[in-house]
């Protein structure tokens, strides 16, 4: 077996093999395709980006200096640099997250970014996208396991309606999917939510996706009324000794992260397992590629048995 790799690697980050273009550089590049805003995936200091409406709006809310030049690419349009072809496809990972899909040699490759293929108001979905080559994330690429739907773990904060919840969240994404998945299921309760929320929060909000009602934290209310969900950073739900007013959470899709916690609330806004093959099998690739995680399980997994599985060193 001697497969060309379809992406390039080394401690800068991806490059799409002859050619320049990076792929969620891990330092300021020439020209480099974002697929979306979190910090593994974004850095600041570029020449030249690409990448989709909202991951602009939260890059340049992100960074003083995001990059000297950022071209919004609307999904589904073809883009062409350096005599490549590319289109941004939704990810459903979080507000402008894309795949990043690309012609070449008459291969087509699409590289997954983060995604997620549960329904979640407060970003644009997941678009099944054919090729011969998929690159994919495997953060949870273990056997059977299995992501409890978002709103049956909403649902469960049923029983703490008579005290409040300190939730832990990341400030961009989770906070957002959580605060609309709250007003959706718990429209009795009130979202407050971390200052360093607030600016994503508007910028969903500008782009489109009504999150429903919340408001900044309000420390004498938290401590004196009933009824509050507060969202924080996971670094300020640590730092909060557990009071005898609030109960602790934090929202993850991590088994191990929720001991240290009151109950475990599993939210993830990754593929699980289910989702990874139902991926693969329905991107018609022969060939595929792991990445940010172990792909072991997948590769004696029976359902991709007529499949090639490689791991892309990163
Ligand atoms: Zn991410």
């Amino acid at each position: 077996m001697n497969k060309t790799s379809p992406l390039e690697t080394s401690s800068i980050g991806y490059k799409v093999p002859g050619s320049s273009i990076y792929i969620d550089p891990k330092e300021p590049v020439a020209c480099a395709i974002i697929c979306h805003a979190h910090g593994d995936h974004a850095v600041e200091g570029h020449e030249t980006v690409y990448c989709s409406e909202g991951t602009a709006a939260l890059i340049k809310s992100r960074f003083k200096y995001a990059a000297k030049t950022i071209h919004i690419i609307p999904y589904g349009e073809i883009f062409e640099i350096q005599h490549i072809k590319f289109s941004l496809h939704g990810a459903g990972h979080m507000l402008g997250s894309s795949q990043i899909k690309w012609v070449k040699d008459g291969v087509t490759v699409v590289y997954t970014g983060d995604y997620k293929r549960e329904s979640d108001k407060s970003c644009e979905p997941f678009e099944v996208v054919t090729c011969d080559v998929l690159i994919t994330e495997v953060t949870f690429g273990k056997e059977n396991k299995v992501h409890p739907p978002a709103e049956e773990s909403v649902k469960e904060l049923q029983i703490h309606k008579d005290v409040n919840l300190m939730l832990g969240a990341y400030n961009l994404g989770k906070a957002q999917r959580l605060t609309r998945l709250i007003n959706d299921i718990h429209p009795h309760l009130r979202v407050m939510i971390h200052p360093k929320m607030v600016a994503y929060h508007k910028i969903y909000e500008s782009l489109g996706f009504d999150l429903g009602k919340w408001e900044p934290y309000k420390r004498e209310q938290f401590k004196n009324e009933k009824g509050i969900v507060y969202l924080v950073p996971p670094p300020v739900l640590l730092n909060f000794r557990p009071g005898t007013h609030f109960l602790r959470a934090f929202a993850t899709g991590w088994d191990e992260k929720h001991v240290r916690f009151d109950f475990p609330f599993y939210v993830s806004d990754h593929a699980d397992w289910p989702s990874l093959i139902k991926t693969i099998l329905e991107s018609k690739a022969k060939d595929v590629y792991t990445i940010h995680g172990d792909g072991e399980d997948l590769k004696t997994a029976p359902e991709l048995s007529n499949i090639e599985i490689h791991t892309l060193s990163e």
